[in-house]
Parts: C-alpha cells; structure tokens; sequence
C-alpha cells in the first residue's frame, strides 16, 4: 500500500490517547517477528494480547480470508450461510462435550455480555459472583464483574447485582452463592490480566459442585485462556471441567474480530428468533478464518507443542530477574525480581515482545502457538542478562 507520510505517531492527533503504548510500531509480521518501521525485527512473545494465535502471515490463513473475500464479503444473520455452519461445527466440536451450539459475536466483552445476560434470563434470578482478580471486558455487564473496574466503569449503577469471591476459597464461594439467589458463577479458569493466575484443577471442581447444587449457571471465561493456549483445545478439557456457558475471543479467529458464546442444549432450547443478536457477529470472513484456525491447529498438531514448550519455558527461564513462573500453556506470568515494566523494557531492548499485568511483579507470555524451541532460547538468553 502507498504511504500518504503519516506514521503511528501521528495517531495521536486523531485518536483518543487512552492507550498506554510501546514504543515500537510493526508494519510488517513474518511467523512470529515483527519488522518494525525503523528497520527492527522483533520476536513477539505477546501476540497483540493473545489474538494473533497462529502468529503473522500463516498461510492457511491468508488463503481462507482471500478465497472467502473474493466469493461472499459479508452477509447478516438474515440469511444462513455454509460457512457459518463449517465454522459452528468446526467450534463446538473443538468445544467440551455438552457446550453444542454457538452464539457468534465480534469481542471478548459482547461473548461475555451475552452469556451473562441469558444466564440472568434462564435463571430469572439477578445476583452474578465473580472471582477478585477477573477481567471480563468493557462493557457495561463485563465491566461490573471486572475486579476494580470502579477506577474506570463509568456507568451509574451495575446492570444486577454483584458480588465478588476471594480466588482459592470454596467456603468463600459457597457463602456467595447462598447470599442471595446467584445466576451464574463467572470467572477465568486461568485469570490472564491478573498476570496468568491458574484458579487450579480443586478449584474448578469445587465450583462446579458448589454452582451445581444452588441452581446456579457456571460460565468460564475463555477470552485469553481458550483456543488451544493452556495447550488443549479449552481449560474446561485441559481440567476436566465442563461450565454450562463458555466465551471464547481473541484468538478464535486468529487476529480477525470474533468472538462467540457456548452454549448445551438446555439453555439453547429456550432462545427464540430475537432473543440475540449482532449484525458483524459471524460474518463470513470471521467464520472463515475460525474454520482455518481450528483446521491449522490440528493439522500442525499444535496442542501438544504448547505443552512441551510451555514446560521448556518453566525449565530455562527462570533465571535473571526472574523469580517464579506461573500459569498454564502459553499463558505465563514471570514473577520478577524487580518492576515487571523495567523487565518488559530491557526484554525490548533486546528485541523482544512480552507483556505486562495487573500485577506490577508479573512479566506476562502470550506468544503465538507456533513458537520453535529457538524463540524459548532466545528469551532465556535474554533474561539471563537482565540484572535481577
Ligand atoms: N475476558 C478476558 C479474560 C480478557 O482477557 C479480555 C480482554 O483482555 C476480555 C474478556 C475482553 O475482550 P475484548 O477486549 O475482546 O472485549
């Protein structure tokens, strides 16, 4: 494409500078490096937060969004579409047994609104728990059940009633779920923004009992920690624990807007035509490439890469200012020594992508699935020389 002189700093004359960003700007993604306008390449270790899943210029990637825009751009919900049906299947049977049918958004936050909203509607009840710690999205049901969104919520009041549990205590969680009658229990199996906070096989199983016996609906967050990052196709396998609701994005469509609600029979069987609706959710260039990313990830046989790399990276990176690794998959959290920003900085200087968390001491990975031993090398080499 032709350069009209304007370069990413020049997108605060015309954006809202609400974006605290690093000092880098990509034009280009090559597997998983980023070439940056002064000439760098970059390993990315982050993925533009999880999203660019199979990394940058994936061909079986390019080839489905190029043949799907060249045959049909867009269409609505208004009319079926074949490739709605391959990209449902294709999900729901990537999806835990029982979650079989899909609801098809654009973001994290929209799959979230909705599950919400029909766990709120099949239960007719108006209190929702949620976990300290927990990001769910921005929007105005997601938001209220973001830990410490008060700083930046905005809005005069939470759509229903919340009420948040401390993570690792069921006693906890049971004396929440009978505070009140509880719609739904909602929370991240692995909390990403928190800085990659596993809530841990006892835990899950614990509210899956607890939520069970109370009537109440148990919903997983899968935004970050889904689509093969913990290295099964979803957390809810990687434990062995089926919600009755599952939201995926960021990855799904591998760097493509999407998002989509998971749903089992029960609660499907109660929708009727306008209960739900997105005009963009599951157009067809997002379903293409979900048909194409799930495709890619079981041909490459990523999911068990992810497991024996995530353990490579828990063998050898803990070393320099790295004290401590935490999370599953490719979704960890170093615990440094010293702030996380400063590690994040001197990581950069080296040439490569991590990402930050809430919490100040946790250097977060989020990298591509397609990461090489190399790229884990690399990153151990460059830690080995930050001072701890
Ligand atoms: N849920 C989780 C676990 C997330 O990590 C995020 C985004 O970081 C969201 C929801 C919100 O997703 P989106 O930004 O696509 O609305």
């Amino acid at each position: 494409m032709k350069e009209d002189g304007l370069t990413g700093a020049d997108e605060r004359d015309y954006l809202l500078a609400v974006y605290a960003q690093t000092p880098i700007e990509p034009v280009r993604g090559e597997g998983v490096m980023l070439h940056t306008r002064d000439g760098r390449v970059l390993l990315d270790l982050y993925a533009g937060h999880a999203v660019a899943l199979l990394g940058y210029g994936h061909p079986r990637l390019l080839a489905a969004l190029r043949e799907q825009a060249e045959s049909l751009f867009f269409q609505s919900n208004v009319v079926p579409l074949g490739v709605r049906a391959r990209a449902g299947r294709r999900l729901v049977r990537f999806a835990p047994a029982g979650l079989d049918r899909a609801f098809l958004v654009n973001s994290g936050a929209e799959a979230n609104e909705n599950a919400l909203r029909l766990a709120l509607r099949h239960t007719g009840r108006r209190q929702v728990v949620a976990v300290e710690g927990a990001f769910h999205g921005r929007t105005a049901a997601a938001a209220a059940v973001s830990d410490k969104s008060a700083a930046w919520y905005s809005f005069p009041q939470a759509p229903f009633d919340v009420r948040f549990v401390p993570r690792a205590d069921l006693d906890a969680l049971a004396a929440a779920l009978d505070s009140a009658p509880t719609a739904a229990l909602i929370l991240e199996p692995v909390q990403g923004m928190a800085g990659a906070v596993a809530l841990g096989r006892d835990y899950l199983e614990g509210a899956r009992a607890l939520t069970r016996t109370r009537g109440a609906l148990l919903i997983f967050d899968e935004v970050q920690c889904g689509m093969g990052r913990t290295g099964y196709p979803f957390a809810a396998q990687a434990y062995g624990v089926t919600p009755d609701i599952m939201t995926t994005a960021k990855g799904l469509a591998g760097g493509f807007p999407a998002g989509a609600v998971l749903v089992g029979e029960a609660i499907a069987a109660r929708l009727r035509p306008g209960d739900l609706g997105s005009t963009f959710g599951g157009g067809p260039l997002a379903c293409a490439l979900i048909e194409a990313v799930i495709t890619a990830i079981e041909e490459q046989d990523l999911l068990p890469r992810v497991r024996a790399l995530s353990r490579r990276i828990r063998e050898t990176c803990q070393v320099g200012p790295v004290a401590a690794i935490q999370g599953e998959g490719l979704l960890l959290g170093l615990r440094t020594t010293r702030p996380a920003q400063e590690v994040q900085a001197e990581l950069l200087a080296r040439g490569i992508v991590v990402g930050t968390s809430a919490d100040p001491r946790i250097v977060r990975l989020l990298p591509p699935l397609v990461i090489e031993e190399t790229h884990v090398e690399s990153l151990a080499g460059a830690l080995r020389e930050i001072r701890a």
